[in-house]
C-alpha cells in the first residue's frame, strides 16, 4: 500500500468551519472539567468574576485570563509536588516530564494514561508531517531523560511503525556507528546538535556528512532549522532535507511541524490545543493572517492532568501563511525567537536568531557561528551591538568581509553593529541548544 500523505487526513485537510465546530465543542467541555477539577483555575475564575455561564463560543475565551509560566512555577512550589493546577488525582498520573527550564528551575508536568496517548497520537503526527514514514530508521540524538522531545518523542516513532535508535547527547561515537551499521536514513535531534555532529563526523572521523545517508532530519526544541541560511548549510553538509516542529511540555511536545515544503510549521493538532497569537504588550488576540508576529498562546482542548488556559509561551512567531500545496490546511508559522531572548538596540527588536541568519548567508566566508556579547543586563543593549564572528577558510578579505556583514546587519535589521571576527572553531559549539548570547558582564570582577 502507498503511504498516505497524511497520518489524520479528516483533520489536516478540514475546512477553517470543521475546525472551529469542533474546537468549539472541545474546548466547552474542557472548561466544564476545569471549573469542577482545577482549585487553580476556580480561584482564577472567582478573582476575575467569571462563570462557566460566560462561555458560549470560542470568540468568548478571551474575556477569559491568561496563563503564565510564572505562575505554574509558584503553583508547584507552594502546593507540591505538582502544583494546585493538576486536574488529576495522583494515583491516576503514570509518567512526569518537564520543560527544559530555559528560565529557571525545571517545572513538572504530569501525564495520566489518556493524556500520554494524546501525546503520542499529536506527536507522531507533526513527524509524519515531516515526512517520517515507515520502514523509516531515526537516529535521537538528544535527551530522553525528563525532556519532552525525549521519552514522547520515541513513542510517536514507534507508533508511526519507524525504527527509533536512542543515542542521546554527548555520543557522537555512538551515533556515528549506529548510522553505519543500521543504515539509518533519519535523525532527530536540536539544530545546534546537526551542526555540530557534521563538524565531529568531518574531523574524528574525515567524512562528508553527506556521505552517511541520512535523508530527513527533524529538529526541534530551539529557533534555526527555520533560519534560512542555517538550514541551507545543514541539508549542503548532510545532503538531507532539514525540517522543523515546535511545542512545549505543558502543552503537547510538537503543536507546529513543517511539511517537506518547507514554508513554514502547519499548526496540525487543533482537535487538541487551541492557538492564539496575542500582540505581547497589550493582550490583544490578532486575527492568524500571513506577516502578523506576536506571542503564541495555547489552551488545552483535551487534558486530564494539567489543563492550561491561554498559556502564554514567551515563543515569538510570525504566520507565513494559511494555504498550502501540501494540502494541509493548518496556518504555518516560523518562530524567530524566545521573548526572553529578545533584544532591543535603539527600540528596535533584534533576536539572535537574525543576527546569526544575516552571518550564516556569508557562508562559505563564514562558518554561520555566532555570539552577541552583552556588556550589561539586557534586553536594551547600547549601539552598536557587540556580534563576534568566525570566518571561514574561503575567507580573503577580513576586514572587508567584517564591513560586508556590518553593512548587512544594518540594512536587514536596522541596526548597528560592530562585528569582531575570530578564527574558525573559536566560538563554543553545543550538543543541545546553542547560546547565541554571552553575559560578560557576569564574569566582570567587582573593582
Ligand atoms: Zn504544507
Amino acid at each position: 500500500m502507498a503511504a498516505s500523505e497524511y497520518l489524520d487526513e479528516r483533520i489536516e485537510t478540514a475546512t477553517h468551519e470543521e475546525i472551529q465546530k469542533l474546537q468549539d465543542a472541545r474546548l466547552a467541555k474542557q472548561l466544564d472539567y476545569l471549573f469542577v477539577r482545577s482549585v487553580f483555575y476556580q480561584e482564577k475564575f472567582r478573582a476575575a468574576d467569571l462563570r462557566r455561564e460566560h462561555y458560549r463560543c470560542l470568540g468568548d475565551l478571551q474575556r477569559f485570563p491568561f496563563t503564565t509560566k510564572e505562575e505554574l512555577r509558584e503553583s508547584q512550589a507552594a502546593f507540591p509536588p505538582l502544583g494546585k493546577h493538576i486536574a488529576a488525582d495522583l494515583d491516576d498520573i503514570i509518567r512526569v516530564q518537564s520543560s527544559t527550564g530555559t528560565t529557571g528551575k525545571p517545572s513538572f508536568v504530569g501525564l495520566t494514561r489518556r493524556d500520554a496517548e494524546v501525546w503520542t497520537k499529536a506527536t507522531a503526527r507533526s513527524f509524519y508531517t515531516q515526512g517520517l514514514r515507515k520502514p523509516d530508521i531515526v537516529i535521537h540524538a538528544a535527551g530522553l531523560t525528563l525532556f519532552a522531545g525525549g521519552l514522547p518523542v520515541k513513542d510517536a516513532i514507534e507508533f508511526a511503525g519507524a525504527m527509533f535508535v536512542p543515542i542521546g547527547t554527548g555520543a557522537s561515537e555512538k551515533a556515528l556507528y549506529a548510522i553505519q551499521l543500521l543504515k539509518a536514513n533519519a535523525m532527530h535531534c536540536t539544530p545546534s546538535y546537526a551542526a555540530y555532529f557534521a563538524d565531529w563526523v568531518r574531523r574524528e572521523a574525515e567524512i562528508e556528512p553527506r556521505e552517511l545517508g541520512l535523508k530527513k532530519i527533524f529538529c526541534g526544541a530551539e529557533p534555526g532549522a527555520g533560519i534560512p541560511a542555517v538550514r541551507a548549510k545543514l541539508q549542503a553538509d548532510w545532503g538531507a532535507r532539514v525540517t522543523e516542529g515546535l511545542g512545549n511540555a505543558d502543552m503537547v511536545p510538537i503543536i507546529f511541524s513543517e511539511c517537506p515544503d518547507q514554508s513554514g510549521m502547519h499548526f496540525n493538532v487543533p482537535e487538541y490545543v487551541f492557538a492564539e497569537i496575542v500582540d505581547p504588550e497589550s493582550g490583544e488576540s490578532l486575527p492568524i493572517e500571513t506577516g502578523v508576529t506576536g506571542e503564541l498562546v495555547y489552551t488545552s482542548l483535551e487534558r486530564e492532568c494539567v489543563p492550561l488556559l491561554r498559556f502564554r509561551t514567551r515563543d515569538r512567531v510570525t504566520v507565513l501563511g494559511t494555504e498550502c500545496r501540501c494540502g494541509r490546511t493548518g496556518f504555518k508559522l516560523r518562530c524567530v525567537g524566545r521573548m526572553d531572548d529578545m533584544l532591543i538596540v535603539l527600540g528596535v527588536n533584534v533576536f539572535p536568531s537574525a543576527v546569526k541568519d544575516v552571518v550564516s548567508g556569508f557562508h562559505p566566508q563564514t562558518t554561520g557561528e555566532i555570539q552577541i556579547v552583552l556588556d550589561e543586563p539586557g534586553p536594551k543593549v547600547a549601539p552598536p551591538m557587540k556580534v563576534v564572528a568566525e570566518y571561514a577558510d574561503a575567507a580573503c578579505d577580513l576586514t572587508a568581509l567584517r564591513t560586508e556583514i556590518e553593512r548587512k546587519i544594518k540594512a536587514v535589521l536596522t541596526v548597528s553593529a560592530s562585528v569582531n571576527l575570530v578564527a574558525p572553531g573559536t566560538l563554543p559549539r553545543y550538543e543541545m541548544k546553542g547560546q547565541l548570547v554571552k553575559k560578560a558582564y557576569e564574569n566582570k570582577v567587582a573593582v
